[in-house]
């Protein structure tokens, strides 16, 4: 586990850096109570994310996806951002955070009042129409009436979020790259990177010269391989700590 070395190491990184970014994954959100893929309490212990959360089973068997759908937007209706959250919305406030590419679907970093945040797999907040694009939030989904179909025209309807086998959003993956190519400061925060493209943002920043510095309980494939160094712990202890530290700094 970290301590106060740990954490002054990486307050004193990201008051030195030019531009930090942030890449962070469902880890992030175990804390507000959000059931990450990976990891004890995962998902992946009930189904096969990238079985049931693939679009061809959207579109066959839609019924099958909607299982893992409704958790997934029963567990996020609810939820509020952690501690996490907040301070990294007070780094950016201060001027210590630059943008935040997430692969989360669950809306929290804009609840908690990040304003530049790169949505890399869009959201579980709405769901769209797949023949004639109609659109509403997803609170107003007659739970009792799943898989939805279109109000509109009766076809299949989706969250406005990516599904494996779908590509990233061109803008999303335009700018995620060029924030990950020109930071000199990467955090990466509860993700187990095995998630791809968004795994090599990473690997982005680090061929483009920035130090990489994960915020995670467990190590993961990009440990002692990509990243300079873990700073192993919740991501809710870690930055609020951190944000602390860096305050202190800056004076
Ligand atoms: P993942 O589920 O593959 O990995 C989760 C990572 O978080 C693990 O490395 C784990 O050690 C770490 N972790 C667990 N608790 C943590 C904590 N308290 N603090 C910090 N780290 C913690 O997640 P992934 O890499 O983001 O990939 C899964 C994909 O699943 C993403 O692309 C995302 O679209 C989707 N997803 C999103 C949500 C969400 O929006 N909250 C939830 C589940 C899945
Ligand atoms: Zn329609």
């Amino acid at each position: 586990m970290f301590g106060e070395k740990e954490i002054n190491r990486l307050a004193s990184d990201i008051v030195e850096a030019k531009k930090v970014v942030a890449l962070s994954g469902a880890g992030m959100s175990v804390e507000s109570e959000i059931a990450p893929f990976r990891g004890p309490g995962g998902l992946w212990e009930k189904y096969n994310p990238e079985e049931y959360g693939h679009i061809a089973t959207l579109r066959n068997a839609p019924e099958k996806a909607w299982l893992m759908l409704l958790e997934m937007h029963r567990e996020i209706g609810k939820a509020k951002p952690n501690r996490g959250h907040y301070a990294l919305a007070e780094l950016e406030k201060i001027g210590c955070l630059s943008s935040i590419i997430t692969q989360n679907v669950d809306g929290l970093h804009h609840v908690a009042g990040n304003k530049d945040v790169i949505e890399f797999h869009g959201n579980l907040l709405s769901v769209v129409c797949m023949d004639c694009g109609y659109s509403k939030p997803s609170t107003e989904l007659d739970l009792d009436a799943i898989p939805p179909s279109c109000d509109t025209c009766n076809g299949p309807v989706k969250p406005d979020a990516v599904f494996f086998g779908e590509a990233i959003p061109p803008d999303a993956l335009m700018r995620a790259h060029e924030e990950s190519s020109t930071c000199d400061l990467m955090l990466v925060i509860g993700t187990s990177a095995m998630v791809q493209p968004a795994g090599s943002m990473p690997q982005v920043a680090k061929r483009a010269g920035a130090k990489v510095v994960e915020i995670n309980p467990s190590e993961t494939p990009l440990t002692g391989l990509i990243s300079d160094y873990i700073v192993l712990g919740q991501s809710g202890d870690v930055l609020e700590q951190t944000i602390t530290a860096v305050k202190q700094m800056k004076g």
